[in-house]
């Protein structure tokens, strides 16, 4: 492990610093997003009786379908988070190699390389014919 006293950042970890903090930032936009669909939710259902609480439910249906998604990206974030803290970020789950800084920052969810994550993806092409 890395001496964290005398701390001199590699290009890696300064990259990984970044990386955090867009994590963080994002994380933030989703839970505010969140609250957002909740406070605007009533406001757009305040049309007449009938016919429109089909359309609420549908609505609400889409803000639930939405959220779940939502949901799983703040998962993949606090993973995110939570191994750059473990200082384990960046390195592939597969294989365990590091994972190059260019493909985390496109991708900061990541947790495979691109190699195993393209044998994945081919993987899963073969099971679907
Ligand atoms: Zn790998």
């Amino acid at each position: 492990m890395k001496n964290i006293k005398n701390k001199q950042l590699t290009e890696r970890e300064k990259s990984i610093n970044e990386i955090k903090k867009r994590l963080l930032m994002e994380k933030e936009s989703l839970l505010s997003g969140a609250e957002n669909t909740m406070t605007t939710m009533p406001k757009n259902s305040n049309l007449t009786e009938l016919g429109d609480q089909a359309s609420a439910e549908i609505d609400i249906n889409f803000t639930l379908r939405l959220k779940s998604r939502e949901r799983q990206l703040l998962k993949k974030i606090d993973d995110a988070l939570e191994k750059i803290e473990q200082g384990t970020y960046g390195t592939c789950e597969a294989c365990g190699k590091e994972i190059e800084v260019k493909r985390l920052s496109a991708r900061p969810v990541t947790t495979m390389c691109i190699e195993c994550k393209t044998e994945q993806e081919e993987e899963e092409k073969l099971r679907e014919r």
